[in-house]
């Protein structure tokens, strides 16, 4: 019974409840008056002239007064009552009002009884029980006034009617004892019911702001780069495209800013000091593009502008070398400061329609081109680079339209022994000889091959052919053979690379793949397996191009390179920049000291083979020796250098 009627009270703690129970009560409070007035006077005119006016006019009329007052103040005021503090004192008001009215009703009809006859007893009885009950249940969603209002209605009615000597009233009486049971159980259950709905209607409230909430987190996500802020990569694009959609004669000027340098703070300081250079550099580039145009960071340490068309190209050129210097400027971070460089790519288009991947392509080419120049500048996308692009686009669909297959073949450059002047090794070098477009330079071809996914394809390809060479070539001599960045990172080409070796019948150590530093940096794991793979197999790996990447003793520690192959552009400057002579130094003593070989690529005189043979370079390659060669010529050649050497030893004997 306790627990019961701690139930039934009014949660002060809990606004939210306390206002759904008023807002349902006072949707209900002015149909309890009106029905109460309307009974009580429909009793009270068949009172008229039978009871004393006092009792059946004035009571009525004054306790309808009262109700109609309070039904006013209901419909104008109770119902705009948003303070959980004043429906609390409301409530507990309309609770005691509740009591004091049954009460006096309950009064003045008990009083009225003995002045009717039988029928205006039975209607007394019947305003007792039927309007009591239907005030009762407008008093639902307060418990406490629907049970007092019950036991005052009740009570009255079963006292006046127990004891009137009528059998029926006695009966009425009798069965209505029993009835308050059930009643007040109906009045706790109903009252639970609406306590549950209401929790369940908070519940999906709260659920469904949460999800509102979640869907303004996603869609910030899917639009902002969580790291800086900035825009990301998909709404770059989106923004570019509705500028195009909007002006599409009026292309807007669109630059890309890559970082340079940043991946060794990343390496070097750890990921929280890249990430605040991200930052501070999304800051830095926000305050000079300031509301003119969007700033977007596409990934990694690369950066999109959209600028608008209305900028002079001059003005344009300013804020890129802005932005480059403010990326060099330095970068606080816990225990020092770092530098980092930018390069920045602008496309400024002609006044024609674009699409935004070319504008894309334009600014990401004009990027690619300063960043090889390593100046961290600015550089625009210039009619040439078109020139450049649009054979690209030519080679792309070349690749993708014909059975290149049949046009691809290798040509073979000799690797000399600079100490015994033999030729020990060939590195094999593709062609390709289009039959629309003519030949095509590897260095255009490979990286067209690489973006359209058809590299795999042709490694295999040309492998087949080298190592139908192989077999064909003296069985001291070894074989060079370059693999794509792509073809590193990719388990399934290296699977079948090793696969073919062992179909051929040859022996794989008579195999060296030469890679680039850059498909370390790509994916560095995948690679790291993937030469794991290959060296397992037999097969030794050389690091071509070094000194021209990011040349990091960490990865020739890690992947125990069997060969270093010193980038021909510093054995090609020999003789006019020192530094260069220095730096193939170092790296022929690191070779030295990690046991391995050091091959210089490009050597295009006697002179610099003989300098390089005496700073410890052991191999060599380059024009001054043979330029790449077909087979027959290469495998001649070497035999040839065989005779001249044994020529010389039988000479020096
Ligand atoms: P690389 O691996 O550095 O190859 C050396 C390049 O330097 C070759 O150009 C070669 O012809 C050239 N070269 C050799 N000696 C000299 C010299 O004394 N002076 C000068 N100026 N150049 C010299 P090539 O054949 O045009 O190849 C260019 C690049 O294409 C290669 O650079 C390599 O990265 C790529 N490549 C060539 N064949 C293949 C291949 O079969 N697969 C893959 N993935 N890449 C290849
Ligand atoms: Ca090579
Ligand atoms: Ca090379």
């Amino acid at each position: 019974m306790k627990s019961f009627l701690a139930g039934l009270h009014l949660q002060r703690d809990n606004p939210t409840f306390l206002m759904a129970q008023y807002r349902a009560l006072s949707s209900q409070i002015p149909v309890l008056y009106v029905l109460l007035v309307i009974n009580a006077l429909a009793v009270a005119i068949t009172h008229i002239g039978t009871a004393p006016q006092w009792l059946a006019l004035y009571i009525p009329v004054s306790l309808s007064i009262i109700c109609l007052f309070r039904l006013c103040w209901w419909e104008l005021q109770g119902k705009r009552v948003t303070d959980p503090a004043t429906v609390y004192v409301i409530m507990r008001r309309t609770t005691v009002l509740a009591v004091v009215l049954s009460f006096a009703f309950g009064a003045w009809a008990v009083a009225l009884y003995r002045y009717g006859d039988a029928y205006q007893q039975g209607q007394i009885a019947y305003f007792l029980v039927v309007t009591g009950t239907s005030c009762i249940f407008c008093l639902m969603h307060l418990p406490m006034a629907a049970i007092a209002t019950t036991a005052v209605c009740f009570s009255t009615m079963v006292a006046t009617f127990m004891f009137s000597g009528n059998a029926v009233f006695v009966a009425t009486a009798t069965s209505v004892i029993f009835l308050s049971v059930p009643f007040v159980r109906v009045i706790n259950s109903y009252f639970q019911n609406f306590s549950g709905l209401v929790h369940l209607a908070e519940e999906l409230k709260k659920k469904q702001a949460e999800a509102e909430e979640l869907n303004v987190v996603n869609s910030t996500n899917a639009l902002h780069d969580q790291l800086t802020g900035l825009a990301n990569r998909r709404s770059f694009f989106v923004e570019l495209q509705a500028m195009l959609a909007e002006r599409p004669e009026e292309p807007p000027i669109v630059g890309l800013i890559d970082l340079d340098g940043f991946k060794p703070v990343n390496d070097l300081f750890g990921h929280s000091a890249g990430d605040h250079v991200l930052k501070e550099t999304a800051a830095r580039f926000l305050h000079l593009v300031g509301e003119d145009g969007l700033v977007a960071r596409l990934g990694g340490d690369e950066f999109g502008l959209i600028l608008p068309r209305g900028l002079e190209r001059r003005q344009v050129a300013d804020l890129g070398i802005a932005l480059c210097s403010a990326v060099r400027e330095p970068y606080d971070i816990p225990g020092g400061s770092v530098r980092v460089s930018g390069s920045c790519g602008i496309v400024y288009p002609e006044k024609r329609r674009h699409t935004a991947e070319e504008l894309y392509e334009k600014a990401d080419f004009a990027l690619y081109q300063v960043k090889s120049k390593r100046n961290g500048s600015v550089e625009f996308f210039s009619p040439d680079h078109e020139k450049i692009l649009s054979q690209r686009h030519v080679i792309e669909l070349e690749l993708q339209a014909n059975d290149f297959g049949k046009e691809l073949s290798l040509e073979y450059q000799p690797v000399v022994d600079l100490s015994s002047g033999r030729v020990v090794a060939f590195e094999a070098l593709a062609r390709w000889d289009s039959a629309r477009l003519g030949r095509i330079s590897p260095d255009a071809f490979i990286p067209a091959a690489e973006r359209t996914a058809m590299i795999g394809k042709m490694t295999r390809i040309l492998f087949a052919q080298a190592l139908e060479a192989l077999a064909v070539m003296p069985a001291q001599l070894r074989l060079s053979f370059n693999l794509s960045a792509r073809d590193v990172c990719d388990h399934e080409t290296s699977m079948a690379l090793i696969a073919m070796v062992s179909r051929a019948g040859v022996d794989p150590h008579r195999i060296e793949f030469e890679i680039t530093e850059t498909a370390l940096l790509s994916d560095f794991d995948t690679a790291y397996d993937v030469i794991g793979v290959l060296r397992a197999a037999g097969i030794s790996i050389a690091l071509d191009d070094f000194g021209t990447g990011y040349s990091s003793l960490s990865h020739i520690h890690r992947l125990e390179f069997d060969k270093l192959k010193i980038d021909k552009g510093f054995v090609m400057k020999f003789d006019r920049e020192p530094r260069c002579v220095s730096i193939t130094r170092s790296v022929a003593s690191l070779c030295q000291n990690l046991g391995i070989a050091a091959v210089a690529e490009g050597v295009e005189s006697a002179e610099i083979a003989e300098a390089l043979r005496r700073m410890g370079v052991q191999l060599a390659q380059g024009y001054h020796f043979s330029r790449p060669l077909p087979l027959g010529e290469a495998i001649a050649f070497a035999a040839g250098r065989d005779r001249t050497a044994i020529g010389r030893r039988s000479l020096r004997a």
